[in-house]
Order: C-alpha cells, then structure tokens, then sequence
C-alpha cells in the first residue's frame, strides 16, 4: 500500500489532462533504477548498488557532456542519440547470473525507419530489449550457455509515443510485456548467463542505437508480474485504427486506480462527433495489483456516413480521490474510409473443422446469419481422415458420426451455404500412429538435409502422390460438395526433402551426379537454383495430376487452395509452393491466399500484391484472421477494416480463418455487420 503514496501524490497535484504515472520505487528486489530526473551529465541510480551513470557516444565512448532532458512519463526523461549509449559505472555481478529478472523501461524512439534495429536495453548475451524485425518490440534472454530465448512482440510500435517495456523471468517462463499487457514468451530454465560479458548500455553505442528518449528504468532480480503505472499510462485503447463510414468506433477502457476510488467517468471523441461517456461505478472494479483496482467499459461512437479523412480519436479519464479530481487522456490517430459496396456476386467464406462440429445446424445456421455463403471445412490431414473416408485405417470420425459429411452437406443446403472440403495434403496427420509409422519405414516421409525424418509426405514417392489424389476425388465423388480445397500443398520448410528418391530424381534431371550432396543443393551452394526449381516442381506435378483428376470425376466441383499469401517467388523459395503458376496454367478456380496478418498496411500491401500476380486468371478470396494465431478479432470493425479494403482493392470476396463451432465470433464480430456490411446473400440474386 505504501509503494502508491507517492502515486497518489503525483496524480492530485497533476493539471487536468496531463498523461501522469506512478514513479517507480527501489525496492529489495531491485538492483539498478534510473528515473533520470537530476540535472548534469551524471544519471543518478536510486538503487542499492549505486551504480550512477553516464551518457557516452561512439565505440570510443566520448562522454556527453551536457545531456538533454525532456518532460517524460514521469518527472523528466534523457534524450539518447545515435551511437549514444548511457552507461553504468559498472556492470557488477548482481546484474548478471540471477534466477530471475525484471527489466522495465519506458521509451519513445524517434527512429522512422522499421528496418533499423533498435537496442534500447542491451546487455549482450544477457539480456536485451529491442525495436526489432518490422518496428515490434523483441526481448531475448541468454542462459548460462549463452543461448538465445528470443521473445517476440507483434504491435508496431509507432514513432513519437510513449510506450513501458519490460522482459521478465521467473526462471521457468520469460515473457514480454508492452504497456502492462504481456505480449509473448519462451520457456528458458537455469540461469542468466554468468560471464561478465561487454557491460549493460542502455541504448547502443554500435549499430543498432536507439534514438529518442528513455525513462524510468529498473532492473531487479525476481520476476514481476504487474506493471501498474504502465497499465495507468494505457488506461485505453481503439479496437481498431481503420475505420468505416457509416460504422462504429470502440474504444475500450481499463483504468487501473487506488483502492478508494468510487467512480471513473469514462470519455471518448472524434472530432466533431457528439462524445461518448459512461461512469464505472466503484462496487465494479476488480481488484489489480498492490493496492490497485481495475476498471473495464467499452464505448461505442457512431460514424455518420460521409466522414472521412485521418482525424484524432481522443480518450479521458476523471475521478475523485480524497477530494482531489484526477485525469489523463490519450490520443489516438485514426483513419476513416468510406464503406465500399460489395460487389454483386461475392464469395463470404469461413474456414472451419470437421472434427469439431457435433452439430452442423448450429455452425452452418451461425454462419448464414452472419451473410456468409461459403464454409471450407477440414476433413483430411495427410493420411489421417476425419470423416467416413475408404482410404487408409485411420479415420477418426470425430463424435463417432458416420454421416457427418453428409449432415454437413444438408445444413449447409438448408442455409445458402456453398460447402468446400479441404485436406492438408502433405503433413503427416498422425505421426506417432502404426499405420503413419509404416510408411515412415517404408521411406514414404521426408527427410531434412541431416538426413533425419520429418513428419511430412514426401512429394517424389508415387503412393504419397496417390494419395493425395484419391483423397481429393473420393471427396467430390462421395458428397454433393461445391468444391475441394488444397491446404499444405507445400513443404514445411525450406530443408526438406533430401531423400534418396528425390535426390536420384534430381541426378536425371541434371544429368550428373551432385559432388557434394547436399551441400551443394542449400543456399550457397551451386545448385541451388536448379534444386528449388525441382523441389516446386515436385508439388506442382502432384497438382496438375490431382486436378485433372478431380475434374475428370466432377467437372463442376471447384478447386480452390490455400495458399502462402507473400510474393509468389518467395512462397516457391520457401515452401515449394508455386501458386502463380497453378493460377495461370489453369489448374485452380479459385485462391485463398492465408493473407491473416493484423497489420492493415501489411494486409493491404499483401492483398494488393495477389491481386496483381493473378487476379486476372482466378478469383481470388483474401484471407483474413478472424481468430488465427496472427490475430484474434473482439470486435465487428477489426473485420470491416479488413472487408473493406478487400473490396476496395478488387477481391471478389474473402474467407475468414476461422470459425469453430465452439467461438463466439459469428455473434460478437460478424453478425453485427449483417445490415452495413454484409446485406442480401452476395449471389447477385437479391
Ligand atoms: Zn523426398
């Protein structure tokens, strides 16, 4: 309770709409803490060991003289230039070796570039925090070995903002933190590494510097779980930075305040817009941390139609604490766009999972009333089947339903819904079983360049490649289906397959012997080219021969697949995956690229990118992560943002990864854009 004191103090005598925070305290875990509010080139440690610091710049580490202060989070903050690093008197022992680990810092960069590595902690083969791979924040902890447990954080962080970092370890689990909320982590065990190493920097003075400005710093030696004042600082957020018109901006609310608070009055505007209040009463808050409550509320701001244009979303907090009115506000920069009409005829679709379904009505009747018109249900992986198939022993017929396909096919009849059925041609579905065993002994996996077995089906043994096409026919043979879907019609990686089988294939098609196998076949070697041409060729043999099949048993099915949404070149280079060329050569109807990245930039740029490469010779149905492991959508406008600038780049329609029988999604996300943005059944028949 006394830790917040001080808290409270800063917050009272704060004026109205000031951004304030709860200053950090020394306490007996911590080993180092830099609140940079002195004056001078000494920066001032408030912990035990004293470890007072000083601004240097460049590999010969000249002293900066006279540093710059700015007003920061909390008290003031030190501006760190290019090659500029601050240093600690010394790196003692305390700093490294320990059990646990807590590294917190605020920051904001002044670096546009996402392509440049930032170091903002840097304490090498030890511990670090950085600006890293496309502007996300990364942590990485090193063991007493020395090895790296990278840990990464997927929200971009912009130039120009405020943002609490902090990597912990409870010597079990290291995770990362953004604004309070953890982002991601990694099992490590043992210890920090040990060895003295080249000394703690915060910033850097090589390279990868940081640039703008830091505060707020500590280091202790147990593993933290909450960070209050970073929780304080980001009290809101939008749901989304991409809005439609008409439509709805949200932001969500989770004040964290002391314990005696009563009531929050929660605000959010947009420009001109009539603003949006609501009160959290005291009896709602849930307790936090250390003394602290929690607060959460949505608020919803209608957008009328005809707004456009980048504007501020802004968001206030105000409550009374002893008498004394506290508030902080944000701002948030956002985009407006016009909803653009679908088109006509447009293919809604949604992936989802055999096995999951106990009762086809209830999804497929979800899905009709969210506007979908398409569902693309797993049924296969590999040589493990999840319906009634004659191929192979194992089918795991989930429920123990014999017709699930079939009642499948009924609901989805009943409700307007074309169903495609998809395989993962290519992994092993289950791996450890007799049967997928046997084939592993029988050299029907791959293998990677150690020459060691990899649960996938290699594509240059003839049994796989019937496989993969019997399963695909059996499918528009036995069910009343629109279509199937090729899914992992690839390779898992870019180290496979170097069998004997495709290494004797590879031979003829040189016609010499590879002097040093497989040496020569990776990325330096000499053939490498001539090995990814092989490799892609491999699978896009095993396509034309499952298309013309298929075609041959059901020339009205559709055949559509699943692909890597990146450049195209890439996606061979990488997986073996050709898909332009499937496009262009005609043995495809339709592509799903796997475009699910939450970044609207990235996902316009991708989208854009398909589009272009083969657009002209197959529709192509952007993919978009509605529940994925890239992103996680809450709310209806993360899916319209998505929708939107699918249609407005020309998508003939989209398919969303995915609903499971057992999400919310259809009711929090899609169906509330039924009326605005899904109207009618997008058959050109309304
Ligand atoms: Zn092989």
């Amino acid at each position: 309770m006394c830790r917040f004191a001080a808290l409270l103090l800063v917050f009272v005598v704060a004026p109205a709409w000031a951004q304030v925070v709860s200053p950090l305290q020394a306490d007996e875990h911590t080993l180092l803490l830099y609140r940079f509010d002195g004056d001078g080139p000494t920066i001032i440690d408030e912990g035990p060991l004293g470890l007072h610091g000083r601004i240097v710049e460049g590999e010969e580490r000249r002293p900066v003289d006279a540093p710059e202060r700015v007003e920061g989070v909390c008290g003031k903050a030190l501006t760190v230039g290019p090659r500029q690093a601050i240093v600690p008197a010394s790196t003692p022992d305390q700093l490294r070796g320990m059990d646990a680990l807590t590294v917190e810092v605020w920051f904001r960069t002044a670096n546009e570039d996402a392509t440049h590595r930032q170091r903002i902690v840097l304490y090498w083969e030890h511990y670090l925090i950085s600006i890293f791979e496309g502007g996300r924040l990364t942590g990485h902890l090193y063991d007493q070995d020395a090895t790296n447990n990278p840990i990464r954080g997927h929200s971009p962080i912009v130039p120009g903002r405020w943002y609490h970092a902090a990597l912990t370890w409870d010597g079990q689990r290291g995770k990362l933190w953004l604004n309070g909320r953890e982002q991601a982590s990694v099992r490590m065990t043992g210890t920090i590494n040990a060895a003295p190493g080249s000394g703690l920097q915060i910033g850097a003075i090589g390279d990868d510097w940081f640039e703008g400005q830091i505060d707020e710093l500590r280091i202790s030696n147990v593993a933290r779980t909450a960070f209050p004042a970073a929780r304080q600082y980001d009290f809101c957020r939008p749901s989304e930075t991409l809005l439609v018109s008409p439509g709805n901006a949200r932001m969500i609310f989770d004040p964290i305040v002391t314990e005696g608070v009563t009531s929050i009055t929660c605000t959010a505007s947009l420009g001109e817009l009539p603003e949006a209040t609501a009160t959290i009463a005291g009896d709602s808050l849930e307790p936090y941390a250390d003394g602290m409550l929690l607060g959460h509320v949505p608020l919803v701001l209608d957008l009328p139609e005809g707004l456009v244009g980048t504007m501020t979303l802004h968001a206030a907090v105000s409550y009374e604490h002893e008498g004394e009115v506290v508030r902080a506000a944000l701002d948030f920069p956002v985009t407006v766009e016009p909803t653009v009409p679908p088109p006509p005829v447009e293919f809604r679709g949604a992936w989802t999972h055999s096995h999951r379904i106990d009762d086809p009505e209830d999804i497929f009747s979800r899905m009709a009333a969210g506007g979908l018109n398409a569902a693309v249900m797993r049924v296969r992986r590999g040589e493990t089947a999840y319906y009634n198939s004659a191929l192979g022993p194992i089918s795991n017929i989930p429920f123990e339903n014999e017709d699930l396909i079939e009642e499948c096919v009924a609901a989805c009849r009943r409700h307007g819904i074309d169903l495609h059925c998809y395989v993962n041609n290519f992994p092993v579905g289950s791996p450890d079983s007799e049967y997928a065993q046997q084939m592993r002994a029988e050299g029907r996996w791959q293998k990677n360049a150690r020459g060691e077995d990899v649960a996938w089906l290699c594509p240059s043994h003839p049994e796989n490649l019937d496989l993969v096409e019997a399963a695909m026919v059996e499918l528009v043979r036995d069910y009343d289906i629109a279509g199937v879907q090729y899914d992992f019609i690839r390779y898992g990686g870019q180290e496979v397959c170097f069998c004997d089988r495709c290494r004797a294939n590879f031979e003829r098609r040189i016609g010499r012997a590879v002097e040093n196998w497989p040496a020569d076949c990776l990325p330096e070697g000499p053939l490498y080219d001539e090995w990814m041409d092989q490799r892609a060729d491999l699978i896009t043999a095993a396509v034309r021969r499952t298309s013309a099949a298929v075609r041959a048993q059901d020339p009205d099915a559709i055949i559509s697949a699943a692909v890597f949404a990146m450049p195209p070149e890439r996606a061979k280079l990488t997986v073996g995956q050709e898909w332009d060329l499937w496009c262009r050569e005609g043995l495809l109807d339709a592509l799903c690229p796997m475009s699910y990245t939450a970044d609207n930039a990235a996902y316009e740029e991708t989208v854009r990118l398909i589009l272009e490469a083969v657009g002209d010779y197959v529709p192509v149905y952007a993919g978009i992560g509605l529940r994925s492991g890239n992103q996680v959508m809450r709310y209806p406008e993360q899916l319209a943002a998505k929708i939107n600038m699918a249609r407005r780049l020309g998508a003939p329609g989209f398919t969303m990864f995915s609903i499971s029988p057992v999400t919310d999604a259809p009711e929090t996300v899609v169906i509330p854009l039924r009326e605005r943005m899904l109207p009618g059944d997008g058959r050109g028949e309304e």
